[in-house]
């Protein structure tokens, strides 16, 4: 999902204008209205792999006509109350998760950083609080280059990695795609800073790794393509035993809307009918066979499983 930086902006010129000495306190109208889990980590296994879900954030969108192109702010509303959500906003929670199997541990995307939104950025603390050590991160796959999902790689302003020792790995499609000198023409206005930021890190980091198609990138670790969120999106599956998870990343972004309603067409899904298409493959995948899934927009823990429901799905999440 791709998260505009306008809510600082906002908060900014309002402190400023209100003559306040702390441009980057967060304004009454930031506040967060979501309370965040008890307990901002949850483990869970797979097989024999030690999964754990880490609480970075949430994200409460304000509606705007242009989220969903076929469906009004009213159905939007509608289906966050359908799903139990409140309908003020849209709930947009940053879930990330970790992998123990094979002797390895496994970052699936890298949290926000704390910089994309002022109410998201807890994933480190978490991950301490789970006794995860961040310098002991093997593998961190990402799913694509958007802003909550790569942020946390990189210091604020500075850019330095986070993760100077650990192996990140990406999509070819997804990396050519975003450092491409010529794609900065070609992107809406919202976007062209995130790929500049882009083209100005990761060619002079060493410790990228681009794979092709879906292969094995982690012990027990598929990537899974899943396009049109943006050109290289990946789910990530991952086999232990018996057991199997598919990390579905932002394939079915908001459950609440588009697993709800899978024909709609996000503003943030770059190729959406696409995206659509690849929604409706990995559902299907899913509930043929009888998988857990879990998704990086899901409500907190992120984890359940999938069925049928009329014309789209029903996420049920794991009791924890
Ligand atoms: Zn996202």
């Amino acid at each position: 999902m791709f998260i505009s930086r306008r809510d600082f902006v906002v908060s900014t010129s309002l402190a400023a204008a209100l003559g306040l000495n702390a441009p980057l306190a967060i304004s009454p109208a930031f506040a967060q209205k979501t309370p965040d889990p008890v307990k901002g980590f949850v483990n869970y296994k797979v097989g024999d792999a030690e999964v754990t879900a880490l609480y970075d954030g949430i994200w409460e969108k304000p509606h705007d006509p242009a989220f969903i192109a076929n469906a009004s702010v009213d159905d939007v509303k509608a289906a966050m109350v359908k799903a139990g959500l409140p309908p003020d906003f849209v709930s947009i929670p940053f879930t990330v998760t970790v992998v123990r199997n094979g002797g390895k541990t496994i970052l699936c995307d890298s949290g926000t950083g704390g910089q994309v939104q002022p109410t998201a950025g807890k994933m480190m603390t978490q991950m301490k609080a789970a006794g995860i050590d961040p310098g002991k991160i093997d593998t961190i796959l990402i799913s694509h280059f958007h802003p909550d999902h790569i942020f946390g790689l990189m210091e604020k302003e500075a850019n330095r990695p986070v993760f100077p020792n650990a192996e990140i790995v990406v999509s070819d499609v997804e990396y050519k795609f975003w450092t491409d000198p010529a794609v900065i023409d070609r992107l809406p206005e919202a976007r062209k800073g995130l790929a500049r930021r882009i083209q100005s890190v990761f060619p002079n980091w060493k410790n990228i790794k681009q794979v092709s198609g879906e292969p094995e990138v982690a012990p027990g670790i598929r990537f899974v393509s899943a396009p049109g969120h943006t050109p290289g999106h990946r789910a990530f599956h991952l086999a232990s035993g018996a057991g199997q998870l598919m990390i579905s990343n932002d394939t079915a972004y908001v459950p609440a809307l588009v697993a709800a309603n899978p024909g709609w067409h996000g503003q943030y899904d770059q190729d959406a009918a696409t995206a659509e298409a690849s929604r409706r493959k990995l559902l299907d995948r899913v509930i043929a066979d009888k998988i857990m899934i879990c998704g990086y927009h899901f409500p907190f823990p992120g984890a359940g499983t999938i069925s049928r429901d009329g014309a789209g799905y029903a996420l049920s999440l794991i009791k924890t």
